[in-house]
């Protein structure tokens, strides 16, 4: 394994989206299992021409393009989260601790939050208080620990998240987060979301994002190929880790960055859903 691994895969794969047919429409994070290699088996599900959309008319004769937007069709044989920004939205809780803690050390909370997105803590006090030993960055990361595990409210679903992690087939989903798996668990529960049952935290990762261990370990666990993955990412860091894992990827959210160009994006999980063949190749469309 390449331990930093940002050479590795460096071109994310192709995530673009692909054009669905006419299927019947998926409730929101509902299961449906497919018979394998039957009608609606993936591939052929997703590249069945759309009858009746996109520009029909005789020669010469303009006709408009639908406005109604294209879901996304992914295959894969497991799917993990990030945490913060993909399955739940903790920015009110992590701007009050990391603005709390920029105050008496005369940070900038913009700048010191722009970097904090979806690294681990201890990354972040080392970044913006160089001259402090291994000792004292991790009494800071314990204080700032502290401060949410007191009071964690402030945290909420990425709207369907909940739904659509629970449509999953539970073997086949992970989580890698930069958070602690105290923090993992508190704000998991505080949202209403699940944990699957592999989960890496922080201390379970040796290099964190933007490296792609994680991902690449949360593979491993499910007993998968990378490259059989989605990832749902909401940041820099996390993307560019999720890419050079080989995973395919999804961004959540409004991020705009160079990780995330040319990959599919969904604002949330509403609308989500999940069929599950025999063989357990699973279709999302999003
Ligand atoms: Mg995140």
């Amino acid at each position: 394994m390449n331990v930093h691994g940002m050479h590795r895969n460096a071109c994310a794969p192709d995530g673009a989206p692909v054009p669905r047919g006419e299927a019947p429409s998926s409730a929101v994070g509902a299961a449906r299992r497919l018979p394998s290699g039957g009608l609606l088996s993936a591939v052929g599900w997703a590249l069945r021409p759309a009858p009746g959309r996109g520009p029909v008319g005789r020669v010469g004769q303009t006709v408009a393009m639908s406005p109604e937007p294209r879901p996304t069709t992914l295959t894969a044989r497991a799917v993990v989260f990030d945490m913060d920004g993909t399955l739940v939205d903790s920015t009110a809780l992590v701007e009050r601790i990391w603005t709390d803690w920029c105050g008496p050390l005369g940070l900038d909370p913009g700048e010191v939050l722009a970097f904090a997105h979806g690294r681990q803590t201890a990354d972040t006090v080392r970044r913006f208080q160089p001259d402090l030993d291994e000792e004292a960055v991790l009494r800071h990361v314990d204080a700032l620990l502290s401060v949410e595990g007191s009071a964690p409210d402030g945290v909420v679903e990425i709207p369907g998240a909940a739904a659509f992690v629970a449509a999953l087939p539970a073997a086949q989903v992970a989580l890698v987060t930069s958070a602690p798996g105290g923090i993992a668990h508190s704000r998991t529960a505080v949202a209403g979301v699940a944990l699957p049952a592999v989960v890496l935290a922080s201390e379970d990762v040796a290099v964190g994002k933007p490296a792609p261990d994680g991902y690449l370990r949360a593979a491993e666990l499910l007993g998968v190929d990378p490259g059989d993955v989605v990832v749902f990412e909401d940041a820099e860091a996390g993307l560019w880790a999720a890419r050079a894992s080989g995973a395919q990827v999804v961004v959540v959210g409004d991020h705009d960055g160079p990780a995330a160009e040319g990959l599919p994006r969904i604002a949330d999980y509403r609308g989500a859903g999940v069929a599950v063949a025999d063989d357990g190749l699973l279709t999302l469309t999003l």
